[in-house]
């Protein structure tokens, strides 16, 4: 379904969405909450749980599209405050935010924030021990791309792990969610930002984003090994997970 909201050009996609993040930095923890009733902590803390880094200091997380850091502050949290994470992300709004919540949470020399895109990462081969990407990978313009950049720069025996909205396969629960997701979430957005648009455009980009088996299959296209997929709340977020072996 397409709810009337024209398709996006490849080419215009990358655009739309850094005004969106630009537009909601400041805003955009509490959009989390609104948005998805909470559920994002789950989810997030569910992920960091799959991951189970390593307590130690030599551990290296990089985490994409990584915005207001709060994937890097979970998973440093877990490790004791002992791994290091680098926050990378295409937009300096998100990452400034993400840069003063680090200082309050006394968290900011175990963090570093890198401006950069995820399809061209500024990293050389085989630097990290893990490669997160949270609510992320949607918005990449082209998703086979970042995962070969994911691949390269993960150690041999480093881990992918991607959360993302996925595909609902419950009966009932995916009605409910069709209408807080066309209609509840661009309110929201309007009420918030002053802007609905953006918003449709980000629930369009979920429908667009392949279920978990083709995503799974793109992820092995890319050299992972081993991979497999969870699914959160009916499927309406899934973890990814792969192995550089
Ligand atoms: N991971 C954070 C979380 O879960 O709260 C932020 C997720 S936010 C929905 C999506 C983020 O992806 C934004 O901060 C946006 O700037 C970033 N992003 C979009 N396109 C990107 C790209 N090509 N490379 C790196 N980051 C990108």
């Amino acid at each position: 379904t397409s709810y009337g909201f024209r398709d996006v050009q490849e080419g215009e996609k990358q655009g739309l969405v850094n005004d969106v993040f630009h537009k909601v930095a400041k805003r955009y923890d509490i959009m989390n909450d609104v948005m998805s009733a909470g559920l994002h902590r789950v989810w997030k803390n569910a992920m960091v749980a799959a991951l189970n880094p390593r307590k130690d200091p030599g551990y290296k997380v990089l985490d994409v599209a990584g915005g207001t850091g709060d994937i890097a502050f979970r998973i440093i949290e877990a490790s004791d405050r002992l791994a290091h994470a680098t926050v990378l992300d295409i937009n300096g709004s998100m990452l400034a935010v993400g840069a003063e919540r680090a200082a309050k949470k006394e968290l900011s020399d175990n963090v570093t924030f890198v401006e950069a895109n995820a399809e061209e990462l500024p990293f050389e081969d085989n630097s990290f021990d893990a490669y997160t990407i949270a609510f992320g990978i949607r918005n990449v313009p082209h998703i086979d791309v970042a995962l070969k950049e994911a691949h390269r720069v993960l150690k041999r025996g480093g881990r992918l792990l991607v959360l993302e909205f996925s595909a609902v396969d419950m009966p009932l629960l995916d009605r409910f969610y069709d209408e807080w997701s066309f209609k509840a979430i661009p309110h929201f957005g309007r009420m918030i930002t002053g802007d609905a648009e953006p918003y449709q455009y980000l629930v369009e980009s979920i429908r667009k984003f392949p279920n978990q088996r083709d995503f799974a299959a793109m992820i092995s296209k890319a050299g992972f090994s081993r991979v497999t997929f969870t699914n959160y709340t009916g499927g309406i977020a899934a973890l990814h997970s792969g192995w550089k072996l």
